[in-house]
């Protein structure tokens, strides 16, 4: 079924939506859909519906039929992503959006090698999301928010409410064993990623100090654009949204 944005402030049966200009386009021009096909319409924000295209032309409508099955993961990770190259973010962002990630906050440590994250790349980081989130059905599509300072990233951890992880190739604990004794119906966490360079002891150090819980992915080191997602595949395995 190919899926949609667009807004649904009324998701009820019977609706009937008109698309945004540039999904419009995409139905009839590129895809050649006509009316009477069945697709689904995502907001984004995590509602999704099945509708029936009603009309083809400069802007497409489709009519709803009812609610689509959510594909959205019960935990809701937010992802802390050491700023990597940025066509390597592009990938995490695809990858992480795919597995069920809830938000992504490209993050400066000190051994960052790319300082920056212009704000043409913040808008092309959520174009890759929302591209991600129509090709794998999801309703929901993860902010990828401007850069975040360290410092942000360790007054998140000390805020409390989510249980936090630092992936860290230096911790004696398995993530698996560490995220197996989380506390019964937690449906929130964080991740913390280093960039290529790593995380320095004393990042390490502050990060723990505020709560994070150093865990290990295994005895190989994987790159940055890797671990994100080794991640994300464990915790969702592991809770029961993947496999
Ligand atoms: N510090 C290393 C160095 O400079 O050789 C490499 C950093 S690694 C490329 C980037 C990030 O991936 C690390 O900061 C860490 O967050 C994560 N990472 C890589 N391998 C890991 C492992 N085996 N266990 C946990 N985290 C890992």
């Amino acid at each position: 079924m190919r899926r949609f944005f667009a807004e649904l402030p009324d998701a009820s049966a019977g609706t009937l939506v008109t698309l945004p200009v540039d999904e419009s386009l995409h139905a009839s021009r590129t895809l050649r859909l006509r009316p009477g096909e069945r697709v689904g319409l995502l907001d984004g924000r995590g509602v999704s519906v099945a509708a029936t295209l009603v009309g083809t032309g400069g802007r497409v409508a489709a009519e709803i039929t009812g609610p689509l099955p959510s594909a959205e993961p019960r935990l809701r990770v937010t992802l802390w992503q050491g700023l990597p190259k940025l066509d390597k973010l592009e990938r995490i962002i695809q990858k992480s959006t795919e597995l069920g990630a809830r938000r992504i906050i490209p993050t400066l440590f000190g051994r960052c090698d790319v300082r920056v994250f212009p704000a043409e790349r913040v808008t092309r980081g959520n174009r890759v999301a929302r591209e991600s989130s129509k090709q794998c059905g999801r309703a929901w599509c993860p902010p990828v928010e401007p850069l975040a300072s360290f410092d942000e990233c360790v007054a998140r951890v000390g805020g409390g409410g989510a249980a936090a992880y630092l992936l860290w190739e230096r911790a004696s604990e398995p993530f698996a064993e560490c995220f197996a004794k989380r506390p019964p119906g937690m449906d929130r966490a964080i991740i913390i990623v280093g960039p290529e360079g790593g995380i320095s002891d004393e990042e390490a150090e502050r990060l723990q100090g505020a709560g994070a819980l150093a865990v290990s992915l295994g005895p190989r080191i994987l790159r940055t654009e890797t671990a994100p997602i080794a991640a994300l595949a464990l915790m969702f395995g592991l809770s029961g949204d993947l496999g």
